[in-house]
């Protein structure tokens, strides 16, 4: 374990500061490396600014409280008399009646959370209100689909409308669960608070801790008379007609969120999300690189060497490409543009890679045999080695993939 470092060099105050200096040091580390400031920000950050985060507030724990102060001043982090210390490992180990495994982040927020003031509303996932713990936000969860999309539609993006069951807030009682959305009573066992307060013995004398209301789920009410439509729930599950666009670009795999389109929670709060996974139908003549497509043709020989053209398949209808006479296997030929859009960048096109093959007859006539055994003695038939290495060097791509294409 590192070295634990002085609690008053953590929060860089004397060691004779007042409560009040203390506070306010406290303040500033906490609003300094508040994870809301580094949620943006590399995991590596993030982390040690959390380090400094807890390791601030367990300074604050043990400063402001004047007890475990005098006995820090005392024995420092290494307590002194025996039997002290929940974790085993001699150190103040959190908030007293939290044992010696440290703070985590909720705990923080929850004792020590007012001393953001408004500096940080909301506060991510962690609140600071008033110190209190309180419910976390109820979400539904999440759905996941799969909706297949074919190369026309990764080029130009695609509109879909799907009717998927799912589970949506009762109209009947609002999401509630009571009776036309009213039929509540206030939890008695927390007086309508939502959180409960709980004594504990440590070491250190008694603690505060609070927590959710285990009666209501932090609700604060119950509900009276149940919805009759849900029973109770707040929920009932419906076809719901789901509209949206999946933009140009995707690729096989690739998950698209749309916010608040998954399932309502139990007893209202906020949807879950719906998951659309894009599954890439694939296209019998265009094969995907990327945003490149590949396409694999194959030229009888007569127009290879005396030239002509071809017709190739794109995304939306067909081209013809010139074939030059003497057009080698191998030759790739490029169709600029004509391959897929970027993800959230149409302007940024890929291409269409022709890749040119010769096909060399199988079957033959005696009268076509015969015609090219006639041709395999002349000179313009048979490569000489210059020739060979010409037209290698052109089609470097053959052995480097990199160099594909001209
Ligand atoms: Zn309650
Ligand atoms: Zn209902």
């Amino acid at each position: 374990m590192a070295e634990k470092r002085d609690y008053y060099e953590v929060l860089g105050v004397a060691k004779n500061a007042t409560a009040d200096e203390i506070k306010k040091a406290y303040r500033k580390k906490a609003i300094q490396y508040h994870p809301d400031k580094y949620s943006d920000k590399p995991e590596s950050e993030q982390k040690a600014a959390e380090e400094k985060f807890k390791e601030a507030a367990e300074a604050y724990d043990v400063l402001s409280d004047d007890k475990k102060r005098q006995l820090y001043d005392a024995y420092g982090h290494n307590m002194g008399p025996q039997g002290f210390g929940g974790g085993g490992g001699g150190s103040y180990g959190g908030f007293g009646g939290f044992g010696g495994g440290g703070f985590t982040m909720e705990d923080i927020f929850t004792h020590f959370g007012d001393i953001f003031g408004d500096a940080f509303q909301g506060a991510g996932q962690y609140r600071s209100s008033g110190g209190r713990t309180r419910r976390p936000v109820n979400k539904g969860t999440d759905l996941r689909i799969t909706v297949k999309v074919n190369l026309k539609d990764i080029a130009g993006g695609v509109d879909k409308k799907l009717k998927i069951p799912k589970f949506v807030a009762c109209q009947q009682c609002n999401g509630t669960g009571a009776k036309n959305g009213t039929a509540f009573r206030t939890c008695q066992r927390c007086g309508g608070t939502g959180y409960v307060t709980q004594m504990r013995q440590t070491f250190l004398g008694a603690q505060q801790i609070q927590s959710i209301c285990p009666e209501c789920n932090g609700e604060g009410k119950i509900i009276s008379e149940e919805c009759p439509h849900c029973h109770g729930t707040g929920v009932e599950k419906k076809e719901t007609i789901v509209e949206f666009r999946i933009p140009a670009g995707v690729q096989d795999g690739q998950t698209l969120v749309l916010k608040g389109e998954g399932n309502a929670p139990r007893h209202g709060g906020v949807n879950g999300d719906l998951l659309i996974v894009i599954q890439e139908e694939k296209n019998s003549e265009l094969i995907r690189d990327g945003q490149d497509l590949i396409y694999n043709l194959m030229l009888d020989f007569p127009t290879a060497a005396l030239g002509g053209s071809a017709e190739i398949p794109l995304v939306d209808g067909k081209a013809r490409v010139k074939i030059a006479a003497g057009t080698q296997p191998g030759k790739v030929l490029r169709l600029r543009g004509k391959g897929l859009p970027a993800f959230q960048n149409e302007h940024v096109k890929g291409d269409i890679l022709v890749n040119v093959m010769v096909y060399v007859p199988e079957n033959l006539s005696e009268g076509e045999k015969s015609a090219i055994e006639s041709l395999k003695d002349s000179s313009n038939i048979v490569p000489t080695e210059s020739t060979s290495k010409r037209i290698f060097s052109r089609l470097r791509h053959i052995f480097n993939k990199e160099n594909r294409g001209e």
